[in-house]
C-alpha cells in the first residue's frame, strides 16, 4: 500500500501541499492551506503560533488523528497519506509515538505497565519488555517510581511517563502537543532541559506544537511560525529573530516598535526612511521604490540609548523618557518621540528619570523596513 517517498533522503517527516478544511454548522474552517515543511533526521521542529493557526491540526494530520482533504506525507520515508494515491495508514502503523498536553496516561495502570504499553501491543517478549520499560524509566529519573500509578505523581513526573513511553517504543519519530503547557513554570523550564538534553542523546526526530516563543526559541533546531493555516516563516531561532519575514512574525517572536514612513532614497544596500522622528537608515526586506510607504521595525533590545546631545553621530533620534522600570535583569523605558510611543530595554542599570531628552541610536541592520501594505 505505501510506496517510496519523494522527499529528501534525510528527511523523517515530510509535508506536502497539505490542506484541512473542517465542515462545522456555522460554515468551513480551513485549518490548513497548502502546508509544504520537511523534519530532518534529529531535528527538533518547532511548529509557533497563536491560538486557532493550525498548528495541532498539523501535528495531528501527520498522527493520523486528524483526516486531511488533499496532500501527501511521509513519515520514516514511507507515505502515510496520499490524497492522488488514495493512501491513508491509521495512527498505529504510522510508526511513531506521540506526547500530549493531557499527558494521557491509563489511570488504573502502573507507570511500568502504561511505559510497557506499546511494546505488549507489538508483541514483545516479557523479559525484553522488563529491558525496555526499566532502562527507560532510568533515561527519564523514573527509576523508582515503576509500581506507582499515574493519580500519585507529580503533573511534571507523569509528563516524564508519557515521555518515556513515547521513547520505549523507539520510532525514531515523536510528536508532542503542548507537553508543558499544564506545568508550572519552574517545572517546564526544567523539563524543557531535559527534553533538549535527552534528544540531544538519543537523537529522535520531533515534530513539536507550542505557543510559547520562548520555549520554540530554546527547544527548536527550526521553527515554522504559523498564520491562520499558514507558515508564515520557517528557520532557525536566530533567523526569525533577527530577520523576522514579516510584521506578524517580528510581533509573535519577540516584540517590535513600529514606525511608519516613506522611502527617500536607496543608500547601498540599505534605505533611507523619513519618519515622523526624521530620516532612518534600515534594511529593506523587499524591492522598494522611492515615496512609497513603509514601516520601520526594531526591537525594545536593539537600539541605544543615550543622554540627548551626546555626540550626535549616526542614525539617531530624540526621544522623551515617560517612565523607566527596573525589572532586574534589565531596565524598560517607555519613551515617546514625535508623539510616537516606543518600547525601549536595556541592561545598563543606570535609571534616567521620567522627562528626561535621551537620544536613541539604531544599528541599521536591525532596523527592518517593510512594505506598509
Ligand atoms: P490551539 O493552540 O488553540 O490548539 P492551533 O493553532 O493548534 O490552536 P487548531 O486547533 O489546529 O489551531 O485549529 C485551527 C482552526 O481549525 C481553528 O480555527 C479551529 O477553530 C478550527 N478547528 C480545529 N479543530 C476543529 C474541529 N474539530 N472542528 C471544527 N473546527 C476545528
Amino acid at each position: 500500500q505505501s510506496g517510496t517517498a519523494s522527499a529528501p533522503a534525510r528527511s523523517r517527516i515530510s509535508v506536502r501541499n497539505l490542506t484541512k478544511t473542517y465542515r462545522t454548522r456555522r460554515g468551513d474552517v480551513t485549518a490548513l492551506r497548502n502546508v509544504s515543511m520537511d523534519v530532518d533526521e534529529g531535528e527538533i521542529m518547532v511548529l509557533l503560533g497563536p491560538s486557532g493557526c493550525g498548528k495541532t491540526t498539523l501535528l495531528r494530520c501527520v498522527a493520523g488523528l486528524e483526516h486531511p482533504d488533499a496532500g501527501e506525507i511521509t513519515v520514516n520515508g514511507r507515505t502515510v497519506y496520499s490524497s492522488e494515491r488514495g493512501i491513508s495508514l491509521p495512527p498505529e502503523r504510522r510508526n511513531l509515538s506521540m506526547v500530549f498536553q493531557s499527558y494521557a496516561l491509563w489511570p488504573h495502570m502502573s507507570v511500568f505497565d502504561n511505559v510497557a504499553y506499546p511494546l505488549r501491543t507489538a508483541k514483545t517478549s516479557a523479559d525484553e519488555v522488563r529491558r525496555r520499560v526499566g532502562e527507560v524509566l532510568d533515561t527519564v529519573g523514573l527509576e523508582k517510581y515503576g509500581s506507582s500509578y499515574p493519580g500519585q505523581l507529580s503533573g511534571g513526573q507523569q509528563q516524564r511517563v508519557s515521555l518515556a513511553r513515547a521513547l520505549v517504543a523507539n520510532q525514531g519519530v515523536i510528536l508532542f502537543d503542548e507537553p508543558l503547557s499544564n506545568l508550572d513554570a519552574k517545572v517546564r523550564d526544567r523539563l524543557r532541559e531535559e527534553l533538549l538534553t535527552l534528544q540531544r542523546k538519543i537523537g529522535f526526530t520531533a515534530l513539536y506544537v507550542t505557543h510559547d516563543q520562548t520555549e520554540a526559541t530554546g527547544l527548536g533546531d527550526r521553527i515554522a511560525v504559523m498564520e491562520v493555516g499558514t507558515v508564515a516563516q520557517l528557520g532557525s531561532p536566530t533567523d526569525i529573530y533577527y530577520t523576522p519575514a514579516s510584521r506578524y512574525v517580528a510581533d509573535f517572536v519577540g516584540s517590535a516598535n513600529e514606525l511608519t514612513g516613506s522611502v527617500a532614497e536607496a543608500v547601498g544596500d540599505r534605505v533611507r526612511v523619513d519618519t515622523s522622528v526624521g530620516p532612518l537608515l534600515g534594511t529593506p526586506t523587499a524591492g522598494m521604490a522611492k515615496g512609497e510607504p513603509v514601516r520601520v521595525l526594531f526591537r525594545p533590545e536593539h537600539c541605544l540609548i543615550a543622554p540627548d546631545g551626546a555626540a550626535a553621530e549616526g542614525n539617531r533620534f530624540s526621544c522623551t523618557v515617560e517612565r523607566s522600570t527596573f525589572l532586574g535583569s534589565h531596565v524598560e523605558y517607555n519613551l515617546s518621540a514625535s508623539g510616537q510611543r516606543l518600547v525601549l530595554k536595556t541592561m545598563d542599570g543606570n535609571l534616567l528619570a521620567s522627562g528626561a531628552k535621551v537620544a536613541v541610536s539604531l544599528d541599521p541592520t536591525l532596523a527592518r523596513v517593510f512594505p506598509a501594505d
